[in-house]
């Protein structure tokens, strides 16, 4: 995930392309660069840092004037953020320069091919393989740029946004789109690009916004023309008013960014699934996984060290790494973990998850690891942060950048990532069959479409947030794989909404909890059909018996519950170890709308800081 932002018009570029790179920094923030035509030649300027780096950077470095450019501002996928990796990028002719937002999963492939056809790289990108690729094509069959650019889509796999000129071809930019967002402003003789219309909604109003599929070939005095990049028939471009602020544009359009980012689970899941699981071909690759085979086959234990809701995702790994690949594990908070001096050996694998890669008490608990000889891998979502520096070896998130304080799709990635590792150890130690592994993967690439199918109780969810919000407290249960759901529930309510919120294991109930249940205590319960279903409902008899309100989290089509219960929201049905990437989606919604209804800022919660650098 990334912003770009491009102009072709009468207007100097440069201060567009500047301010709306900076609109767009929500969206990734670890590089950022620009390119400019000044009227013979590109001139570019790039850097590691914000956009306010790249702004003292450039102003030293070239001059500011032309009036086409491109703009970047870098999430890296492939390739560590720092200079050479930043965008723009140069074919090596220098002809050609391309912005792109996404990734490109068969780069690898197309490297290789273009590096026998005596293609140099100068990054570690796979955006430079496609502008290469573009500039071969184009050569060979000598087109013109938007054709060559529909032919090398034509062989690439993934997702992209992405816009890219020709310095002998300056009056036109050529932009395409899947899987990633693309707008065009639309002006008098004039075209913005952008990844969102918040870099020129000062300059027009009017916008296309591309579907997936689709391309475009932006050219002065002729206008927009669009076409399919399969079949290449011809698409009426369709204008829009817009009708959106800009602040509403920055969150696409949802009141907050936790609301944008719970809506965004079903594409960071896949986001983080693809390129890595083949099902079709029964393979599951993860380079960091596959380097430490020995390692990782080897272990005596594994244990899993984080903070907050990352816990929460170690605690669920600890069920699908003990229950599919049979190895033992131990889920450590990292604070308490730096302090205890813990018994660690060189035949420990430690697997430390933090969605910023910053938090202070995991990065200490990764350095007294490594001091004791275990082997530390990372799981995180920033590329290059401190924890997948210090690491030996780890597997990013790919969510996309998690702006809201309350962590959502940080949560459901870290969870897809672990299942991915834990399936490809189970595998390769054989502690599950080869039709159960492709099952897992089968069911896994569902999952996306399941997510979306569960946002659908958005609605009836909030209507429940209405009738409990002024509750003193939650209890919230679940067993299994679910009680770590339960946790991670009562966990977003509490730092949202700031009502007092505990989750249980469900049988832990009658150990303690069931004193606090009379008829105002709201008790949402995980109730799945797939794992301990049969007990989870007697745990239910138990607090109905004793007038709690009941909101039970089911499976589609599910009675048993619903006549018990007082609410029930449905998710679609899974197998057991992926039902948390489904029952915690109404959980999220629910602290959502209630901590709105309570007049808090959800986005920014009090005495809460998105990456806690401090211990
Ligand atoms: N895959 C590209 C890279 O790593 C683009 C990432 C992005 O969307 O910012 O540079």
């Amino acid at each position: 995930m990334c912003g770009i932002v491009g102009y072709i018009g009468h207007r100097e570029a440069y201060p567009i392309i500047l301010k709306g790179l900076k609109r767009l920094e929500y969206r990734g923030y670890d590089s950022a660069g620009i390119a400019l035509f000044d009227g013979s030649d590109i001139k570019l300027s790039k850097t590691k840092g914000k956009v306010d780096d790249l702004q003292n950077r450039l102003e030293r470095e070239i001059p500011t004037k032309g009036t086409l450019g491109i703009g970047h501002t870098r999430w890296a996928t492939h390739g560590v953020p720092n200079d050479i990796n930043s965008h723009p990028h140069y074919s090596n002719s220098g002809n050609l320069v391309i912005i792109h937002n996404g990734i490109i999963e068969n780069y690898e492939s197309l490297k290789k091919e273009l590096i026998k056809r005596g293609y140099t790289f100068k990054s570690d990108t796979d955006t430079e393989v496609l502008v290469n690729l573009i500039e071969d094509v184009k050569k060979n069959e000598d087109i013109k740029l938007g054709k060559a650019v529909q032919i090398a889509l034509n062989q690439v796999v993934g997702a992209y946004a992405i816009a890219v000129f020709d310095k002998n071809k300056p009056n036109e930019i050529v932009v395409a789109r899947l899987g990633s967002p693309l707008a065009i402003g639309i002006g008098e003789n004039e075209f913005f690009i952008a990844s969102d219309a918040s870099p020129f909604i000062e300059y027009t109003k009017n916008a296309i916004y591309l579907e997936d599929e689709e391309m475009a070939v932006v050219r002065l005095e002729k206008g927009v023309k669009i076409r399919k990049i399969k079949d290449d028939s011809l698409v009426d471009p369709y204008v829009q008013e817009l009708k959106l602020n800009l602040e509403q544009i920055e969150k696409g359009g949802y009141d907050h960014f936790m609301l944008k980012e719970i809506y965004e689970q079903p594409n960071a899941i896949l986001d983080t699934f693809r390129g890595r699981m083949l099902p079709n071909e029964g393979i599951i690759k993860m380079a960091g996984v596959e380097d430490n085979m020995k390692t990782f086959l080897n272990a005596n234990r594994i244990i899993v060290v984080a903070c907050g809701t990352s816990w929460h995702a170690g605690l669920v790994s600890e069920y699908i790494f003990e229950d599919l690949a049979r190895i033992p594990v131990e889920v450590e908070y990292a604070s308490e973990f730096r302090y205890r001096n813990p018994v660690i050996t060189d035949k420990d694998v430690v697997i430390a998850i933090s969605q910023s890669g910053e938090t202070a008490d995991t990065l200490a608990a990764i350095k007294l690891a490594k001091s004791r000889g275990a082997f530390v891998f990372g799981v995180c979502n920033v590329v290059g942060s401190s924890i997948a520096r210090e690491t030996d070896a780890g597997a990013y998130t790919h969510a996309g950048p998690e702006i809201g304080v309350a962590s959502t799709k940080a949560f459901t990635t870290q969870i897809t990532v672990l299942t991915l590792i834990a399936l490809r150890l189970a595998r390769a130690k054989g502690t599950i069959s080869s039709s159960e592994f492709r099952q897992h993967m089968i069911e896994l690439e569902l999952i996306p479409e399941k997510v979306k199918k569960s946002l659908e109780s958005d609605d009836y969810v909030k209507s429940i947030s209405e009738i409990y919000k002024n509750a003193g407290n939650f209890l919230y249960l679940g067993r299994g794989y679910n009680f770590p759901v339960a946790l991670e529930g009562a966990l977003k309510l509490k730092e949202i909404s700031y009502i007092h919120a505990e989750g249980y294991p469900a049988a832990e109930m009658k150990h303690g909890p069931i004193a606090l249940i009379d008829e105002n205590m709201p008790i949402v319960v995980i109730a799945t059909k797939k794992g301990h279903y049969e007990k989870v409902v007697s745990n239910i008899q138990e607090i109905k018996s004793r007038k709690g309100k009941i909101i039970g989290i089911v499976t589609e089509g599910d009675q048993q519950v619903k006549a018990l219960a007082d609410h029930v929201i449905e998710v679609p049905e899974t197998i057991e170890s992926l039902t948390p990437l489904l029952t915690t989606i109404p959980l999220q919604l629910l602290s959502y709308h209630i901590a709105l209804m309570l007049g808090k800022n959800v986005d920014q919660p009090r005495n809460l800081a998105k990456a806690v650098t401090v211990e």
